[in-house]
Order: structure tokens, then sequence, then C-alpha cells
């Protein structure tokens, strides 16, 4: 088996330029300098993950999560770094050769709805692309979708309805069926199950794993739902202001969280309405990048935080077999 990751981020960033206020461009009118603000939505993060692995990418709302997938699957470029696809640049070659690397990874997104066209049916939501791509034939299109649709639990004859005649659970299954249509190896889940009741979220869960196990599938599982990811995740990562703060298995993340940061998202879990609201426990404890905070740029709030964590950015550091976290407190241990 090879062991070249299926997906490898190299220090990879993002920066969003935060547009002007009115003030700011009423100065700029009058000739005044307005320095623009610059958000680092991602900081430089290394990620690898393998053939069959299902990596739980976890961190409050603003923490850079969805940017990471989305640069992922290549819907952001990277400001900066590097992604690379069973050992080869995402970014480099021919037209043909990025496309055909880029159709390997698929999204899943949060909101269902929103993200399939309501005037087109689900004959071409699911059979466009693999037609534009060439992987099927037109005259294939509806044998194919009807195909698809079962493959994700949906009866073939609703190939001719539109989005909003279906219920929740059964669009985020057409989202599947879309995704699963071009044939990837490779699924970015963004909050994929959030948008739904919690009796829908095992099923579509439990579908997950299926796929997975039938197709050889891939994943990268983007929640803030810390049960959600226990129950599906091979490994987790934990993100805070855009960078990697801890990453092992999802065992020793549940059992053995190292990072102060982790350990403050285990002990809100309890407090937290089970899986409809995101961090309520601890926002406004702890900074996001776009609210970026005073004293310690890491971790402002951290009962532990010492004198040079207000200068020294913490690497992520193998603190055991697998098992990285970026704090200074693991220096003096
Ligand atoms: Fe706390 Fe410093 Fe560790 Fe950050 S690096 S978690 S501030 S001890």
């Amino acid at each position: 088996m090879s062991t070249i990751p299926m997906l490898e981020l190299h220090q990879v960033s993002k920066r969003f330029v935060k547009p002007l206020d009115t003030a700011a461009r009423i100065a700029r009118l009058a000739g005044v300098a307005a320095p623009q603000e610059i958000v680092h939505a991602v900081d430089a993060v290394d990620l690898h993950i393998a053939r069959g692995e299902v990596v739980g990418l976890v961190g409050e709302s603003g923490c850079g999560k969805s940017t990471l997938g989305r640069i992922a699957v290549g819907l952001h470029q990277p400001s900066s770094g590097s992604r690379r696809w069973k050992g080869e640049d995402i970014d480099q070659g021919s037209i043909a050769e990025r496309r055909r690397k880029q159709l390997g990874i698929q999204m899943i997104f949060q909101d269902p709805y929103a993200s399939l066209n309501p005037r087109l049916r689900v004959l071409d939501i699911v059979g466009e692309a693999p037609v534009v791509h060439g992987l099927i034939s037109a005259a294939e299109q509806r044998d194919y979708v009807a195909a698809m649709l079962q493959r994700v639990g949906l009866d073939a004859a609703m190939l001719r309805r539109f989005p909003h005649q279906f219920s929740g659970g059964q669009r985020a299954r057409v989202g599947i069926a879309r995704a699963l249509a071009v044939q990837p190896e490779f699924l970015v889940c963004d909050e994929a199950v959030a948008a739904l009741d919690v009796s829908i979220q095992a099923q579509v869960l439990n579908l997950f794993i299926r796929l997975r196990d039938e197709l050889d599938l891939t994943y990268l599982f983007i929640s803030h739902d810390l049960a959600v990811v226990r129950h599906l995740s091979d490994r987790v990562v934990i993100m805070y202001l855009g960078r990697v703060v801890e990453s092992a298995s999802a065992d020793a993340v549940f059992e053995h969280a190292n990072h102060p940061y982790t350990q403050a998202l285990l002990a809100s879990a309890p407090k937290l309405d089970a899986r409809k609201t995101e961090f309520v426990a601890i926002r406004g404890e702890i900074a996001s990048p776009l609210a970026p905070p005073s004293g310690c740029h890491f971790h402002p709030r951290c009962v532990h935080a010492m004198a040079r964590c207000r200068e020294q950015q913490p690497l992520l550091a193998e603190i055991a077999p697998g098992h990285f976290s970026a704090c200074h407190l693991n220096e003096q241990r």
C-alpha cells in the first residue's frame, strides 16, 4: 500500500483583506491613507491525510476550518503554501491534469438547499457534471443518476423532482449523490449534517460510513460537533485562530487531550445544546481571527499562559507517537 498521503497541505495560509468601512472609504476619497485590515484566516497549516482515513477538523466558528476545507477542495487558492494530491502538486500541470486531480476531491456543503440550483431537476443537478467531464455519455445520464440516487438511499424515480420537493434529509442525500457523481476518492464534508434533525443526522452519518466502506473514500470531516467527530473520525485535528493546535487519534484527543484549548472545548461539550449550537459556552471568552486578542496572541485566556507565550508562537511538536500539540508547557514537562 502506498505511503504517499492522499492529500497534503504544506504550510498553507489564507489571508483576506477586510473591505473598507464607510468612514475609511470617505477618508480615502479625501486623500487620507486608510490602512486595510488583513484577516489571517489560515496560518501556516500542515495537514496530511492518508487513503481511507477519516480526519475530523474541529474548532469554533471563525477558527479557519471551513476556509481550510475550501483550500483543500480548490474553492480558495491559498495565499501561500502548496497542495499535493497523491504526491503531485495540484496546481501544476496542464489544464486537463489539474482538472483530473481536482475532480478527485469533492465538497459536501452544510446547507444542501442553498447549494442545489432550485431551477434544475435532480437529473441535471446530479447528472450534468459527469457528462461535462466525459465520465458518461448524455445517453447514459438517466440510468447513471438513478443508480447514484439508489446508492445514497433515494428512490430512483425521484430524478424528475426539483430540490424544494425533498425533505432536508433527502436534500442532503442529493448533495452527496452530486458529489459522488464525478467519482471522487476524497470528500470534504463541511458541517454536512449540522442543518439536520438529530435522528436524520444519525442516518446520514451512517450513510457516510457505508459509502466509505463501499467506495474506499477518504474524508475530511469539518464540524463543531464533538459527538459527530468522535463517532466518525480516525484522527482529530483541532484548529484555533487559523492554526492547528493539536492533532492525534480520536481516542487520544478525547481521552488525553493535551492542549489547553482542546481541554476547554471538551470541558464545554456537556454544556452545549447537543447538536444545534456552536461552542456557546466558551464563545466570548476565546478570541477569533476576526477579533484578534490583545496580550498573548496565541491563547489569551489560557490559565497557564507564560510571558514567552505573548512573544512566541508555539510550534506543533510530537508529545507521544502520532500525538502533536502546540503549547510551550510541553517543553517544561
Ligand atoms: Fe497557554 Fe502558552 Fe500553551 Fe498557549 S502556548 S496554550 S498560552 S501555555
